[in-house]
């Protein structure tokens, strides 16, 4: 199956079946936390980042967390990403609880199926678009052989799918900040994610070069078919998306499944 995607490539993907309406609702939980809260800092600035948290988050959804900044939305997606432990509660992901990166293994073991793209690339500077891409490829194949999966698409296939294999021996710094990006979704695609979790991705981009980014995201979720979760600040961004998240100050104030 062959789609007409942003930045005029084709992206080819298997493509798997579309759920029918009625399946959205018997759709497996993906992601669930329960009752979670997290309190951030030390001493006198003791923050409750979260407070309370129930979100549970099905196979193939697209949900959009919105909020003002400090409502809490990075802590929850590095919370539902085992980026950070919770205070209290607890975080299930796909049907058992998730391990939370910490101490020496922090960076070694990583949730099987979770990836991330953040506001900024955090792309490393003396390395190519290609290498960028293949390092990350590299420690995802490394562990998904442990785990008896593999990934399919080469480092040049996730370029590819993002429209920049023509740029693959370029530097960070001779791209541009939507083509970066791009390469930061071509790295997380490498773990081939079983659900994304995005952090503001649009930022740090100028509001064109943001929509044309977000329009590549949702491409690639419908043709891969993850399950995709953005946080942002933004209105318009928010109101893409069939299911709103609402945090303010930490907590969970609205859960709304658009028509
Ligand atoms: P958002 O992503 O919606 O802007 P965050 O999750 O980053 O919100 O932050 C939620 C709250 O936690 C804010 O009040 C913020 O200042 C605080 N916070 C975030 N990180 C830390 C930290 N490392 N130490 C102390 N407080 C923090
Ligand atoms: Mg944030």
């Amino acid at each position: 199956m062959t789609e007409q995607a942003p930045y005029g490539l084709k992206v080819e993907a298997r493509r798997r079946p579309r759920p029918a309406a009625a399946s959205r609702v018997v759709a497996p939980a993906l992601s669930v936390c329960r009752n979670v809260s997290v309190v951030l800092g030390r001493g006198e600035t003791l923050v409750t980042a979260l407070a309370g948290i129930e979100l549970t988050v099905h196979a193939g959804e697209r949900l959009v967390l919105w909020g003002r900044s400090g409502s809490g939305k990075s802590t929850l997606l590095h919370v539902m990403g085992g980026l950070l432990a919770p205070t209290s509660g607890s975080v299930d992901w796909d049907g058992a609880p998730l391990q939370t990166l910490d101490g020496a293994r922090k960076g070694r073991l990583r949730a099987p199926g979770i990836a991330d793209v953040f506001q900024s690339a955090n792309l490393l500077p003396y390395f190519t678009a290609f290498e960028n891409v293949a390092f990350a490829h590299r420690a995802a194949i490394v562990g998904a052989s442990a785990r008896g999966t593999g990934s399919s698409l080469s480092p040049l296939d996730l370029l590819r799918l993002v429209g920049l294999d023509h740029k693959a021996d370029a530097l960070p710094a001779e791209l541009s900040g939507g083509e970066t990006q791009r390469v930061a979704i071509a790295r997380a695609l490498g773990q081939r994610p079983r659900m994304l979790l995005c952090d503001e991705p649009t930022g740090h981009l100028d509001s064109d070069t943001g929509s044309r980014v977000l329009a590549l995201i949702e491409a690639l979720q419908r043709e891969l078919g993850f399950t995709l979760v953005i946080a942002t600040h933004d209105p318009d961004v928010a109101a893409r998306f069939p299911r709103t998240v609402e945090l303010l100050d930490g907590r969970l104030i609205r859960d709304e499944v658009h028509a």
